[in-house]
């Protein structure tokens, strides 16, 4: 074994501890529903990205039974070679019916659409436009694509119009991308589209938006795009199966050329084993559901609402989310942590999150309820959070 790397290592993790930065993870025992059990203690659940509760659905359940009974457990090979089957071409007919656009691929996570695409479209000679606030994989998509990176302040329209007119007219760079969140995910703010597209417009932009947290929540489900009537404008939407589709996976819509070269030139679907059948079929019929009904999607809204509001009325900073993502910001990073800590003794699983992942001084505790929430586990929450911020003199 080397000593180098023990070395690595262990002074690695001894620093992180030293300024509170480990995470302990927390192990839930079974689903991961709208009550989790941690350590055999019942906690309402605030902190999974199962918007609309299908991760524990019986529709998709049996679904993916009777697929792994049909088709096997594994894919068997990487989707080029004979790893692409019936039910990863039926998925993706569903996606870009869902998307409104021409069509659509499938990767195995949505970490890997970002792995995939952009490095697939964008090259040394290119420039990407990145809002600051975009998520680890757009930015590590980015780095992968060896395209010069310009950052651009979060959804600060005067700043990309600028830092675009200055890459596009420098001539230094063949293609020039605008990449974004449809749905910011740690103050759940929404990208203004309909201005970017302008923009985008204006100099030629090639037009990227990375949906994780708008699709199933956004546009009637379909998404942040679809919601702002610009399926038609943005060039490549990227969205995630893992979050309110509930299972696994990701995909990106657009044109059937982006789609059909992706399929030559996207390293993960040419290097990695195609997503299970079981899940693929899970995920076809969850994207049905959400077409035929927009059930889950006005509960989760409606959830979302209560909270807010039930928040708010108790005092608490909820940050400006136009989403069902509601932050409870607290400030200072240890009051961040205790709030979070007690909450959890009470009975709320709800994460916070502090700096580095937000600015200093903005630490908040993060809420995802989801449709699966009833009305008593949210009154439950409220009742806690009371508590707790009284108790740490965050409301009055
Ligand atoms: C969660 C998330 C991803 C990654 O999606 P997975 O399917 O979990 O790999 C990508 N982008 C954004 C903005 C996300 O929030």
């Amino acid at each position: 074994m080397s000593k180098i790397l023990n070395e690595f290592l262990s002074s690695n993790l001894q620093e992180l501890k030293d300024n509170g930065l480990y995470n302990e993870i927390n192990v839930v025992r079974g689903a991961n529903g709208p009550v989790i059990d941690i350590d055999g203690k019942e906690l309402i659940n605030l902190s999974s990205n199962n918007y609309l509760g299908l991760a524990t659905d019986e529709t998709l359940k049996q679904a993916a039974k009777d697929t792994i009974d049909s088709h096997g457990v594994g894919a068997g090979a990487v989707r080029t070679i004979n790893g692409t089957l019936d039910v990863h071409v039926e998925l993706e007919e569903t996606l870009a019916e869902f998307k409104g656009t021409e069509a659509a691929v499938a990767f195995q996570s949505g970490f890997n659409c970002n792995m995939a695409a952009i490095q697939a479209v964008m090259n040394k000679e290119d420039a990407i436009l990145s809002d600051e606030l975009n998520h680890a994989s757009i930015i590590d998509g980015c780095r992968l694509s060896r395209a010069k990176i310009i950052r651009v302040n979060h959804s600060d329209m005067d700043d990309l119009r600028q830092k675009a007119k200055e890459a596009t007219e420098s001539g230094q760079y063949k293609k020039v991308m605008y990449i974004t969140d449809g749905v910011f995910s740690m103050d759940g703010d929404v990208a203004k589209l309909p201005e970017i597209v302008e923009i985008a417009k204006e100099f030629d932009l090639i037009t990227y938006v990375d949906d994780a947290h708008g699709s199933g929540v956004m546009g009637k489900g379909a998404g942040t795009v679809k919601h702002f009537g610009l399926e038609k404008e943005v060039d490549i939407q990227m969205g995630t199966l893992s979050k309110a589709i509930g299972v696994v996976g990701g995909y990106i819509a657009g044109t059937k050329e982006l789609a059909d070269y992706l399929k030559v030139a996207a390293r993960p679907f040419l290097f990695s084993t195609s997503l299970t059948p079981g899940d693929t079929k899970a995920i076809n019929e969850a994207v049905k559901m959400l077409m035929a009904s927009t059930e889950l999607h006005d509960q989760l809204w409606e959830n979302g609402d209560y909270l807010k509001k039930g928040l708010k009325s108790l005092g608490f900073n909820i940050g400006n989310s136009e989403t069902p993502i509601t932050p409870c910001i607290i400030g200072d990073e240890k009051t961040t942590q205790a709030f979070s800590k007690r909450l959890m003794e009470e009975g709320v699983y709800a994460k916070s999150i502090v700096f580095p992942t937000v600015p200093r001084g903005t630490g908040r505790v993060r809420n995802m309820p989801t449709a699966a929430h009833t009305k008593e586990m949210l009154d439950e929450a409220l009742e806690i959070y009371e508590k707790v911020g009284k108790e740490l003199n965050v409301i009055s």
